[in-house]
């Protein structure tokens, strides 16, 4: 019995030992190469569709409030996400500061299975920069925002289509949401619309939220936000305010599709101010996909630069394919693995597991040496 027992914590120690070393080797394989590995899924993404996209939403101009631009750009989101959706809806607003003539706003969301209780929510922001305030020259003329705006819905669009075609094998509801009024906040001495802040739009539609849900009978799973997803040397960093276990388990699904680079185990952490913010003050897990635009690599934010010519395909697959990969994943029918308990917190548990078992085993072993010695008694 004894021999047994020793036995058994050899053997429990062999095993927690090379589940350690395996994770561990898993985190440090940081090789920084960028091709694809081979997924566990047939994934549909298809970047040309999200490029063409950001390059027709480029076409109509400026996708700033109170332009025919972006009345346009809004009415062309519409009309592809109402194809590619179960429900499309408009969520209009105004927004007027003192002094300040009033301007028509939309979101604009896409449902794919409504019927369903849990709720992914991706969104991006639609609107485009009023101003280039880091440009050395026109500061106060708008930007193209190709990549900032242009690419998170050029990725949504085609998330959405992949997705709508999965959708017979979805356990989850999910929602398509592009956010107006996001960028016309101050910086560097200039507002894009006077006196705005950052993430107005997604503001009012948290107000808003419950006239497009029933909290009876829906809850949400999460929030993904991409923005800035198409530039060149995409690396995400890590926003503050993220969810712990949605950032290991996407990041995760990135690394294991072999975008390295991109979901780096070491990423920056910084401190965002952008539409995930809204909902994480109702208590939804978030996560803001985007790059350093301070002192990353992708250098033209907010700049005219900022146009078709530093967005790169490859950059829009990778996220594209990961977010894919990270849906089905988790939210296909019959699968049982949920996101919020993720393997780099599972090796904890050896720790807490092992040292209490060694303790129960050490303790027994005790006892059963001082049993050993007292009398037998027979009747
Ligand atoms: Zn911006």
């Amino acid at each position: 019995m004894k021999k047994k027992f020793s036995t058994n914590i050899m053997l429990f120690l062999f095993i927690s030992l090379n589940f350690l070393s395996i994770e561990t080797n898993s985190i440090d394989n940081n090789d920084f190469s960028q091709t694809d590995h081979i997924s566990d899924f047939t994934l549909d993404f298809n970047e040309s569709n999200a490029y063409n996209h950001i390059s027709t939403q480029l076409e109509f101009g400026f996708r700033v409030p109170g332009t025919s631009a972006h009345n346009n750009g809004a009415e062309w989101i519409y009309d592809q996400i109402s194809t590619i959706t179960d429900v499309a809806q408009k969520h209009e607003f105004s927004i007027q500061k003192d002094g300040q003539p009033s301007y028509n706003c939309q979101n604009i969301l896409g449902k794919i299975n409504p019927e369903k209780e849990q709720i992914v929510i991706f969104g991006a922001h639609w609107d485009s920069r009023n101003v280039a305030e880091k440009d050395i020259y026109n500061q106060s003329q708008p930007i193209p925002g190709a990549n900032d705006g242009g690419s998170g819905v050029g990725v949504l669009l085609e998330l959405a289509r992949v997705l709508f075609s999965y959708k017979n094998n979805l356990s989850c509801q999910i929602w398509f949401l592009f956010i107006d009024a996001e960028d016309q906040g101050y910086s560097r001495g200039l507002y894009g619309l006077q006196d705005w802040v950052y993430a107005e739009g997604s503001q009012v539609f948290v107000e808003d939220i419950n006239e497009f849900y029933n909290p009876s009978k829906e809850s949400f799973e999460c929030f993904i936000l991409l923005d800035m997803v198409g530039g060149t040397n995409l690396e995400f960093v890590k926003e503050s305010r993220t969810n712990e276990d949605l950032h290991n388990s996407i990041f995760k699904e990135g690394r294991e599709l072999g975008y390295n680079q991109t979901f780096s185990t070491n990423p920056k952490i910084m401190s965002i101010t952008d539409d995930h913010l809204s909902f994480n003050s109702i208590g939804i897990p978030v996560i803001d996909l985007i790059i350093d635009f301070i002192a990353g690599d992708w250098i033209y934010h907010h700049t005219h630069s900022d146009d078709l010519s530093h967005i790169d395909s490859e950059s829009l697959r990778i996220t594209g394919r990961t977010i894919e990969s990270f849906v089905k994943r988790y939210y296909t029918l019959g699968n049982d693995t949920s996101w919020k308990i993720t393997e780099e917190s599972n090796i904890f548990i050896p720790y807490i597991i092992f040292p209490v078992l060694f303790t129960t085993c050490f303790v027994m072993i005790l006892r059963k040496k001082r049993e050993g010695k007292k009398p037998v008694l027979y009747h």
